[in-house]
């Protein structure tokens, strides 16, 4: 696929763009590399300053951001303008805690002074993904500056204009021109990148089978990489839930972004006795949705980013009414242009089958009835995935069961699954490993730096002779 913003609601192509050449992409390693040996160095108030410029400009050009997004991958304005003021929010939260959670920290042993230091790595590449293109750019970058990194952005094929608009952004706040680049570049250029000395660790947001690639070469060259990968998150509804907050979260959780979240909840596994209840208030709520241009305020669903993902979702769906399953409302694409699909509820899936444990990306839910609460925690955790997690219940015991058992990075318990700056976000299994955002977040690109310091008369030299390792 080239590099090119296409209108997703339109499929008008808006803008294409050359990839760059391999000397092209050297020459941005190198002042990348370059950048980093004096960036390193600055201190916390002058990056803290920095940061806080990029989120003023985040705050004060929201909208117009917001419409690059949403011309490029098709989320609704409204969530586009919401998601640069999170970016915003990221830089200050950063901004103002790197110090602390970067500070040495003091460790009492018999040395006469042993401590942790934080310490940069270098240049990181970042590979992310469209679907929230602001968002996922941010919460990497705004802790490995402050962490005293460098970057690289190899930003998804479709989102060539958000990718430029996020390097414009750092460079304006007055970070120096290498410490973070935007490389428009195909998938195809990343292992070569990767395998680039100059290059010292990777990130990854997207699908398992761009996990795997860019995981196998990294671990090649033992080099440190994050992944944030894909998730089928259980919705879980107990007979002690509050209903109809249950069901209004419920839509919100799948319908986000269009549908196109990987934390979004994406199979809704509901309690024998209230069953009948949650589905018709589901289907209802469902059904009201206005899907349609995501420029205009009353839309709450918009296009899907690709015609790929279209198409994707239509087999989906195809194969599940082929294994059985119910539709309960939708179940089509609309015959018009862009690539919009009906909000869409299907249920009477056979658990068992692969369509029921998939990631699926787009506005289309999943409903499983279940007869207890170990019923529900066995079907939540049959995926291969393990990202978010949300349950529903006012039963104290069953909310313990639940944060106990519930095999993902995160539980929710009586809300919706999202990220949030001051709380780690990542998964296990193949929803990927590392953490993004809080303290964990920004100490997974720094070298854990053990100090000893002996007495410099009468003590061993270099560590505990006793316990020598
Ligand atoms: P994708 O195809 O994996 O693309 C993501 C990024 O990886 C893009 O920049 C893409 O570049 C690049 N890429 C694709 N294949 C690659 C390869 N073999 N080697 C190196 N780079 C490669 O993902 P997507 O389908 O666009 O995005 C949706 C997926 O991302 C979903 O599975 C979703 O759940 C996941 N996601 C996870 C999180 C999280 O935090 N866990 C957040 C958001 C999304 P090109 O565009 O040039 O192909």
């Amino acid at each position: 696929m080239g590099i090119a913003s296409i209108n997703p609601s339109t499929g008008e192509t808006l803008k294409s763009f050359e990839e760059l050449s391999r000397d092209q992409i050297s020459d941005k390693l190198q002042r990348a590399s370059e950048t980093f040996r004096t960036y390193r160095r600055t201190s916390f108030e002058r990056r803290a300053a920095l940061m806080a410029r990029a989120a003023e400009l985040l705050d004060s050009e929201k909208h117009d951001l917001g419409k690059i997004m949403t011309l490029e991958m098709g989320k609704p304005l409204k969530a586009a303008i919401s998601e640069a003021e999170k970016c915003a929010w990221v830089c200050r939260y950063y901004a103002e805690t790197a110090p602390q959670h970067l500070a040495d920290q003091i460790v009492d042993t018999n040395a006469l002074k042993s401590y942790v230091r934080f310490q940069p790595l270098g240049p990181v590449l970042a590979v992310m993904p469209w679907n929230f293109p602001f968002w996922q750019v941010f919460r990497f970058a705004a802790p490995a500056l402050m962490a005293g990194n460098v970057g690289l952005l190899k930003h998804a094929s479709n989102v060539p204009q958000c990718a430029l608009a996020i390097e414009d952004i750092f460079l304006r706040a007055g970070f120096p021109e290498g410490a973070f680049q935007t490389l428009l570049i195909g998938s195809n250029a990343v292992e070569s990148i990767i395998k680039d000395p100059r290059i010292v660790a990777a990130t990854l947001t997207g699908s398992e089978s761009a996990g795997r690639s860019v995981a196998s070469i990294a671990g090649n060259q033992i080099k440190k990489t994050v992944l944030e990968l894909g998730g089928s998150d259980p919705f879980i509804v107990m007979p002690s839930a509050a209903l109809d907050k249950a069901v209004e979260t419920a839509i919100k959780a799948r319908t986000i972004n269009n549908g196109q979240s990987c934390i979004a909840a994406k199979r809704f596994i509901v309690a024998s006795p209230i069953y009948e209840e949650f589905i018709s208030k589901f289907v209802a709520a469902m059904k009201a949705l206005h899907i349609g241009d995501p420029m205009l305020e009353s839309t709450d669903i918009g296009p899907l980013a690709t015609p790929q993902i279209l198409d994707d979702l239509v087999g989906q769906v195809q194969r599940a009414i082929d294994s059985g399953a119910r539709v309960l409302t939708g179940g089509h694409k609309l015959e018009q242009a862009g690539n919009f699909y009906e909000p869409t509820v299907l249920d009477n899936l056979d658990p068992s089958t692969p369509v029921s444990c998939e990631e699926t990306f787009g506005p289309v839910a999943t409903v499983f009835r279940v007869n207890n609460i170990d019923e529900a925690i066995l079907l939540a955790n049959v995926t291969s995935f393990g990202l978010g997690a949300a349950a529903w219940t006012n039963d104290i015991a069953e909310q313990d069961q639940l944060i106990d058992e519930l095999e993902a990075g995160s539980v929710f318990i009586n809300g919706m699954v999202a990220s949030d700056p001051r709380l780690p976000f990542g998964g296990i299994k193949h929803s990927g490993y590392g953490r993004e955002l809080s303290e964990f977040g920004i100490r997974e690109f720094v070298n854990v730096k053990t100090v000893w310091i002996g007495a410099s008369e009468g003590a061993a030299m270099g560590g505990n002779a006793k316990n020598a390792e």
